[in-house]
């Protein structure tokens, strides 16, 4: 277990960090009680799952009144569908992740899995319902088992050695010196970049979500690392409804629909091949990015 003997104004930073960094701590925020911007409607029922539908509805948010960052953007993913959001930092990517974990409120426009606003539903229950890989993997120091476990502690090992198999990891945990038993995080055995992203795609797994959400999930690692996670990720994908912020581009060619956001606004959408041939800001990027990849 995480012990919490921290000072509050300690975990409040923390807080805020990991909601920056959204990295799926549903259990934390249990601990931690929910934060005072967003609560829970009074009798929120939880969130009914039927396929993991998203719909994003006409949504506007800004992070203070005086800055508006997402201008009426508007997509459905379909159960079993992927979107990818690609576009400039700062275009608000990242934040389109944050709302739907409902880490704030939307201003205008409405958020909606399955039929039902976000809103309206328990918070537990939605972040239960969603997926996420960090571009940075938490690891506690705790065994690597533990580290696994973590997306469902009732699991049985069985289980988490078949997600360390699925993620492509559970060979390298049989060569460290206590193969599953191996303490790592800060005061243990430190993990390379890929190795926690493993660590964290093992965990997502064995959580099982309805809904997946990657956020730039390998910018971090070499081109090699990267194409082998990127087959992890797309594994962990089938099945289920995904949401991909994409730093590189051919890592979401695949996805069934590509929304590239500019300045908060929806300046294209299509897939891949619509997109070429369109010829418009995502074949200039598509283009670019091939450019800088063939060097
Ligand atoms: P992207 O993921 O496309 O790079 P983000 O969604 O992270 O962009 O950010 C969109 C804009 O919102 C940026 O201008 C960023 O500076 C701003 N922003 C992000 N997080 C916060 C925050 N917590 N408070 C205020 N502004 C923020
Ligand atoms: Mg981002």
């Amino acid at each position: 277990m995480i012990q919490i003997t921290l000072p509050l104004n300690f975990l409040g930073s923390v807080y805020r960090e990991i909601r920056q960094a959204l990295v799926d701590m549903g259990e934390m925020f249990t601990l931690l009680g929910q934060p005072a911007e967003v609560t829970d409607a009074p009798n929120a029922p939880p969130l009914a799952i039927k396929g993991g539908e998203v719909h994003l509805d006409n949504v506007e948010f800004g992070y203070d009144e005086t800055r508006p960052i997402l201008r009426g953007v508007s997509a459905h993913v379909p159960p079993g569908n992927t979107l990818a959001i690609v576009g400039p930092s700062g275009s608000g990517k990242s934040t389109i992740g944050r709302l739907l974990f409902r880490f704030y409120d939307v201003n205008a426009g409405a958020l909606v899995i399955d039929g039902q606003d976000i809103r309206e539903i328990t918070q537990e229950s939605l972040h239960k319902s969603i997926g996420v890989v960090p571009q940075d993997t938490v690891l506690f120091n705790d065994t690597i088992r533990y580290n696994i476990a973590y997306g469902n502690p009732d699991a049985p090992f069985e289980e988490v050695e078949e997600a360390a198999r699925a993620a492509r990891i559970h060979d390298f945990i049989l060569s460290l010196p206590d193969g599953y038993d191996t303490t790592v995080g800060e005061r243990g055995l430190k993990l390379s970049g890929g190795e926690k992203q493993r660590v964290g795609i093992a965990r997502t797994l064995l959580k099982d979500p309805p809904i997946l959400l990657l956020d730039e999930a390998t910018s971090a690692l070499d081109s090699q690392t990267e194409a082998d996670i990127q087959d992890s990720l797309r594994r962990l994908g089938d099945g289920r409804t995904v949401i991909t912020i994409a730093h590189r581009l051919s890592t979401i060619a695949h996805a069934d629909e590509i929304i590239v956001l500019e300045k908060g606004q929806v300046i294209e959408r299509g897939t891949h091949e619509a997109l070429l041939s369109a010829d418009g800001h995502y074949a200039a990027m598509w283009h670019r990015q091939s450019a800088e990849e063939a060097v």
